[in-house]
């Protein structure tokens, strides 16, 4: 399968800086911030700054210092909220199935209440 990044997705204007964001932490490879319309006390989105549309696209085709660094970010932004000790829900949606609304790479760290069972029956 080939990938088609869009880049005028909502976080690919992000990450040109033409729409603002609550930053939580920046480094070479990776952005992450606050979502904007949270669902949990901690919802924080992890996003590379490259055009990768989704996990497998970026698993498959990211560099190696990508892929660790992007790896990193995500268990410092854990660090970071205080998620550990009470635990947390990582996510990252794909495609129609997994109903993606933002066609660019991004996990949800979620935690700071009870998360509930990770998907409803059905
Ligand atoms: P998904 O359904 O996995 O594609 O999730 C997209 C997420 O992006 C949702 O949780 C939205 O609330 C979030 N979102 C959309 N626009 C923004 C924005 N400008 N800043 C922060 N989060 C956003």
């Amino acid at each position: 399968m080939s990938y088609e990044y869009d880049d005028q997705n909502i976080f690919a204007k992000i990450l040109r800086g033409e729409i603002p964001n609550d930053t939580v932490m920046e480094t070479e490879h990776t952005l992450a911030f606050r979502d904007i319309s949270a669902q949990a006390p901690v919802h924080v989105l992890v996003i590379p700054k490259g055009p990768y549309v989704c996990y497998d696209h970026f698993a498959l085709e990211a560099s190696d210092a990508e892929i660790v660094d992007f790896t990193r970010v995500i268990g410092e932004v854990c660090k970071a909220e205080g998620v550990q000790e009470g635990g947390y829900r990582v996510i990252s949606n794909a495609g129609r199935a997994g109903v993606q609304e933002v066609p660019h790479l991004h996990v949800h760290v979620l935690g700071g209440r009870n998360l509930g069972r990770m998907l409803a029956k059905g």
